[in-house]
């Protein structure tokens, strides 16, 4: 990490955001996904992004993890350029991302999972059979606790439901350490218990964290949002509280002949 960070061509910023994203330009064979999409994530902050299909949301955080190439502006990890950098550098120096579709070892249990995903770990033959210290032991036992999950360890994940896999993604990312953590959706295809749930373990996660959601779910937006971006045709059309981005009329128009933006998910 730290020779990456202080690599001769390494740029830095003024700023003491964890992210800071400026005016992100991100083309596909011509088409604009991102138009210049600026924003700061802070130490410990929450930041929900919402905006109708095809805003750019995803595209986002793509450009942010290294997978989709930015074809101007700059992203700064802690004042330090991550912009077009290896999506592998840029998880090792601490984004974590969770995908849209859970992408777990179904055979295995959830403790295993997790042992998998330690930072560290090389290769599935080493590290489940290498006898364990009880640092990670510990370690281990407290992402489950924040995601959960503890009365599952012992559970093969084919078991378990929809909602309690993209727990144990979320687990997996929070193994690795990361400073900023990344979530596309977390809550597609879930019960309203398991979506509420989920608010919860994101309330418990960004007390160490850094976290950027992307969500539609309006009610879990109210439940985890202190601040709202609305993307909207690769731009940001709106920023601030969720009152605030509700009655904003820009989001509302966009929102098409909805009274307001919580019945328009
Ligand atoms: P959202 O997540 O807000 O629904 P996306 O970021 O997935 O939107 O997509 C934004 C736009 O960029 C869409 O029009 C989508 O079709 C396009 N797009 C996304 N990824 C690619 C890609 N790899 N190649 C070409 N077009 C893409
Ligand atoms: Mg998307």
């Amino acid at each position: 990490m730290d020779a990456v960070l202080s690599e001769k061509s390494v740029t830095q910023t003024k700023t003491d955001a964890v992210l800071s994203v400026k005016d992100v330009k991100v083309v596909f064979s011509g088409f604009q996904a991102l138009k210049g999409v600026t924003l700061d994530i802070g130490d410990r902050e929450i930041v929900t992004i919402i905006g109708p299909n095809g805003a750019g949301k995803s595209t986002l955080l793509d450009a942010i993890v290294g997978k989709s190439p930015v074809a101007s502006g700059h992203i700064y990890y802690h004042g330090h350029e991550i912009t077009n950098k290896n999506p592998y550098e840029i998880a090792r120096l601490g984004v974590g991302r969770k995908f849209q579709n859970p992408n777990v070892y179904n055979e295995l249990t959830v403790f295993e999972n997790i042992q998998l995903a330690l930072k560290g770990t090389h290769g599935i033959w080493s590290s489940l059979t290498t006898k364990l210290t009880s640092a990670k032991k510990d370690k281990i036992a407290s992402v489950l606790d924040r995601t959960s999950l503890l009365d599952k360890a012992m559970t093969p994940v084919s078991s378990l439901s929809h909602g309690q896999k993209q727990w144990v993604e979320i687990a997996m990312v929070l193994a690795q350490d990361p400073s900023v953590i990344l979530l596309d959706e977390p809550t597609a295809g879930m019960t309203s218990d398991e979506t509420h749930l989920t608010g919860e373990i994101i309330q418990t996660i960004v007390q160490d964290h850094s976290v950027v959601v992307i969500e539609h779910d309006m009610e879990f937006v109210k439940q985890i949002a202190r601040r709202l971006i609305v993307l909207h045709q690769g731009e940001k059309l709106a920023e601030g509280t969720v009152a605030e981005v509700q009655n904003n009329p820009k989001v509302v128009e966009v929102y098409l002949g909805r009274e307001r933006i919580d019945v328009a998910a």
